[in-house]
């Protein structure tokens, strides 16, 4: 399909299949009810214990009018206020890998019967699914897993029924949380692909609607059942100041320049000896992490000895059963768990998959109990060589 670039700024572009729309807020419901009726389970940010999460949702209404989040290290609160804003809050806790890529999927079960024995490993039918507010550091946490689990010669065939039975609506962001750092790493804020639609909300005097692009043939079907006009100039123009406020706001950066050398010259840096001094090896970075993928297999069986399954659960490279081999674990300390995810992350995963595994979402600043922020500690090692070579100088 032809794709167009409808307009440029400094900030970015609008690239859509056709021009972008406008819808008003309240046809939100529309565009929900609609693909509810063409059999979607809609799933989006809702507020559940403090927190913004993604669940089933049939109405706008459930999803988090007025809240906005504040972020830092080791640190989340929602404020409610008077706004009737919809999505003016930045990520949450969860990504969408839990429906891609699940923290739990039996794979098999087997039950004997007599002298019989039977195998079943089919998956139940990946059901229709919708995901409503996905923001640009999202999609490209969704491509690197479709890289992950789809490229190469092995692809997860779990994955793929899920992610082929997904239909996407990406929201540009408005505001950056306080740990975002996604437009030093390229991801973001704007969505500029890996959606099938995508709006960005709009609050100018007392006019609150959605601008709406297309990404795909699915997103053109579906945007042609919304009572939406063609934007005018200033309609795209008030789009861009959204997602301008969002880049301007961003208080933290990686810089990538050289970034896998620096991380390959630096495996004896005494700077991971200070991080296992703060480290607990909770596995919360790797768990909230929308680009981790490893998994662990476990095997039960009843107590007759007559059933038995096999479950994939995400594991985390924080524990120490991760690296065990026969003999014994390979990374036994804190200090060297964490080398392995942050070189991995920013480092070897560029020579395995072509790409960083970060894309600077913040959650692993935000849902550290201790705080660790991984745009410091680059930063940290970077500077550790610069001090070396006598271009700047110690703090202590
Ligand atoms: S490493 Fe941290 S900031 Fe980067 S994608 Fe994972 S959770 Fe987000
Ligand atoms: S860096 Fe933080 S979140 Fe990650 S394992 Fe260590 S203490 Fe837990």
């Amino acid at each position: 399909m032809k794709t167009d670039k409808v307009q440029s700024s400094s900030e970015g572009s609008f690239t859509s299949n056709g021009a972008p729309r406008v819808f008003t807020v309240e046809h939100l419901n529309t565009l929900i009810r609609n693909l509810r009726d063409q059999g979607y389970a809609v799933i989006g940010p809702v507020v559940q214990d403090a927190a913004i999460v993604y669940d089933e949702i049939s109405s706008s209404e459930d999803l988090p009018i007025g809240w906005i989040d504040t972020q830092s290290n080791a640190s989340y609160r929602l404020t409610k206020r008077a706004a009737k804003t919809l999505f003016n809050f930045t990520v949450g806790p969860q990504s969408w890998k839990k429906y891609l890529h699940k923290p739990s999927v039996r794979i098999l079960e087997a039950e004997k019967n007599g002298n019989e024995f039977a195998v079943n490993d089919a998956q139940p039918p990946a059901k229709k699914q919708a995901f409503l507010g996905v923001r640009a550091c999202e999609l490209h946490a969704i491509a690197i897993q479709d890289r992950v689990l789809l490229g190469g010669p092995y692809v997860d065939p779990i994955y793929a029924e899920l992610r082929t039975n997904t239909l996407i609506v990406a929201v540009n962001c408005e505001k950056a949380g306080g740990t975002c750092f996604c437009a030093s790493m390229g991801t973001g804020p704007r969505a500029e692909h890996g959606y099938d639609l995508a709006l960005t909300e709009i609050r100018e005097s007392d006019h609150h609607y959605f601008l709406i692009e297309t990404g795909s043939a699915l997103g053109a079907t579906v945007l042609a059942g919304l009572p939406a006009e063609v934007a005018s100039e200033s309609d795209i123009q008030a789009a861009n100041r959204v997602i301008a406020t969002a880049t301007h706001q961003m208080g933290r950066k990686v810089d990538m320049s050289e970034m896998k050398e620096i991380l390959y010259r630096n495996t004896e840096n005494p700077r991971w000896q200070d991080i296992a001094s703060r480290c607990m090896s909770c596995a919360n970075c790797t768990l909230v992490c929308p680009t981790c993928f490893c998994t662990t297999i476990e095997d039960t069986t009843d107590l007759r000895g007559t059933r038995a399954e096999r479950w994939r659960k995400w594991d985390s490279c924080f524990t120490m059963e991760f690296s065990y081999i026969h003999g014994g674990s390979i990374r036994t300390s804190p200090g060297t768990r964490y080398r392995q995810w942050l070189t991995h992350k920013f480092g070897s995963w560029g020579d395995q998959f072509g790409s960083a595994g970060c894309v600077g979402c913040g959650r692993c600043i935000t849902w550290c109990p201790v705080g660790i922020d991984v745009t410091e500690e680059l930063k940290a090692i970077r500077d550790s060589e610069l001090v070396e070579a006598g271009s700047i100088k110690s703090k202590e």
